[in-house]
């Protein structure tokens, strides 16, 4: 009983942010974990050694020192939204706070809600004018559990995955599953996007690949034709894979930007183009960009029933479930079919209205004779921008030599984050000076005010 009497006392210093005599007396005899007492990493696996943390967020570390000293700055390193600029539907946030209030929080079945299933059945068949069945499509927590789970239920250890370079997060999934990858360069031509042409050629005993678009980190979209492509490339391989019995090659099509395409371009998946390379085509998708919603932790993917049940199995042990009141918002929301037509439209027009001023902005350095380059927008929240400053020296004296100098001297003194592509796999010989522009966390005056300053910052080298 006096314990039980001495926690209440606590809970209620703790709640008034005090410290009482009591609570010291508790703190004080706090037990503190010797860490060093041995080496705790000594026994990591080999796969926990080869992993290595994102470079992405390292340097978005970097920006938040720099923010909070209230330098002025347009942070276009993230791929994620600020819920300032760019907030939920409010239709979405609702119904999710609706389902929260009922009391709806125990496990969801492993495949996710039936209503929600339904929905994302009926929102592929309007978007993409694609019937899939039931038991073709489940529920996990993002994007990413289906892009781990297809590598994971797809490829052997030791085995090939093939992916297009400039391309997000491929390098990770390689160390976590032990996988060997070959990765394509694609250049600028194509806005970064791999030809099934330039792809062929590199088949040769690769059981994965992945392809995304629209693109992260380049903001490009892959032509219908290219999709097409692709589409005949796996029938073509796989019925000869097939006369050989050899494993078939599988399409992990990653396409969580999907609503978000622009003057013209759009998006479609190559078994709307050829039904038959469907039972090699793995479909991963989400909330997290369309509904700018990446702290909800919603994705599906679907593809051959026999591939998405396995899946099902293997993420139940990982546990990887969306939260169950956002399954039932995300249901209730997707239903309503004229608001999610309404927010993306108007989505891609806020996304498009901020790519358009990186656009104006870098079209006008050019015209002032800048070395400088950049690829119109056309889906995501991306933007390709070449700054190919290598050689140039500073006005303190230091010449830049590689991508993350010219990174960090944008940064410093122009108040500009960029991601070098050399962050997605792109090796810097063949990296001519590219980077990533996000516009999903900046505002439209911080970008506007990047311009005078990125104007100087080019003008000072020499
Ligand atoms: N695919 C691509 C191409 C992405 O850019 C991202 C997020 N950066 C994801 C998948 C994963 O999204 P999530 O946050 O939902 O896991």
């Amino acid at each position: 009983m006096p314990k039980l009497n001495i926690q209440a006392k606590n809970e209620k210093s703790v709640q008034l942010g005090v410290m009482t005599a009591d609570s010291k007396t508790q703190i004080d005899s706090l037990v503190s974990p010797n860490f060093t007492a041995g080496d705790s990493a000594s026994g990591l696996s080999l796969m926990a050694k080869r992993m290595v943390g994102s470079s992405i967020l390292k340097i978005a570390w970097e920006i938040r020192a720099i923010k909070e000293q209230g330098v002025p700055l347009a942070d276009m390193t993230v791929g994620d939204f600020s819920p300032e600029q760019f907030p939920l539907p409010d239709a979405l946030r609702d119904a999710i706070t609706n389902a929260m209030n009922q009391g709806l929080t125990n496990y969801p079945p492993p495949n996710g809600m039936p209503e929600l299933r339904e929905a994302i059945q009926a929102h592929i068949r309007r978007t993409q004018n694609l019937d899939y069945p039931l038991d073709a499509i489940t529920v996990v927590s993002g994007g990413r559990p289906s892009l781990y789970a297809t590598y994971r239920l797809l490829v052997d250890p030791g085995e090939l995955v093939l992916f297009p370079t400039p391309s997000w997060n491929n390098h990770n999934y390689r160390d976590v599953c032990d996988v060997r990858v070959r990765a394509v360069p694609c250049g600028p031509e194509t806005a970064f996007q791999p030809t099934a042409a330039a792809m062929e050629p590199h088949l040769g005993g690769a059981r994965l690949l992945v392809l995304n678009t629209p693109q992260n980190p380049s903001g490009g979209v892959m032509a219908k034709e290219e999709v097409e492509a692709f589409g005949h490339l796996l029938v073509r391989e796989n019925t000869a894979r097939a006369q050989r019995s050899e494993k078939p090659l599988y399409l992990l099509f990653d396409q969580i930007y999907s609503s978000m395409t622009f003057d013209g371009h759009r998006h479609y998946s190559p078994v709307e183009l050829v039904p038959d390379c469907a039972p090699w085509v793995v479909h991963s998708d989400g909330i997290s960009k369309g509904f700018c919603a990446t702290g909800l932790r919603l994705g599906w993917f679907f593809g051959p029933p026999s591939i998405i049940g396995k899946a099902v199995a293997l993420l139940t042990h990982v546990g990887a479930w969306a939260p169950k009141p956002v399954q039932l918002g995300t249901a209730n929301f997707l239903n309503q079919t004229d608001a999610v037509a309404a927010w993306d439209a108007d989505l891609a027009r806020r996304i498009r209205e901020r790519l358009q001023i990186l656009s104006d902005g870098m079209a006008a350095l050019k015209k002032s004779g800048f070395d400088v380059d950049y690829i119109e927008p056309q889906g995501a929240i991306y933007m390709s921008l070449r700054f190919p400053l290598i050689g140039r020296t500073t006005p303190e004296g230091h010449t830049l030599k590689d991508h993350e100098d010219i990174r960090s001297y944008l940064l410093h003194a122009a108040g500009v984050a960029l991601v070098p592509f050399d962050a997605f796999g792109v090796e810097e010989a063949d990296g001519g000076g590219w980077f990533r522009a996000s516009v999903g966390a900046a505002s439209i005056d911080e970008l506007n005010a990047a311009f005078p300053r990125l104007h100087d910052a080019l003008a000072a080298l020499h």
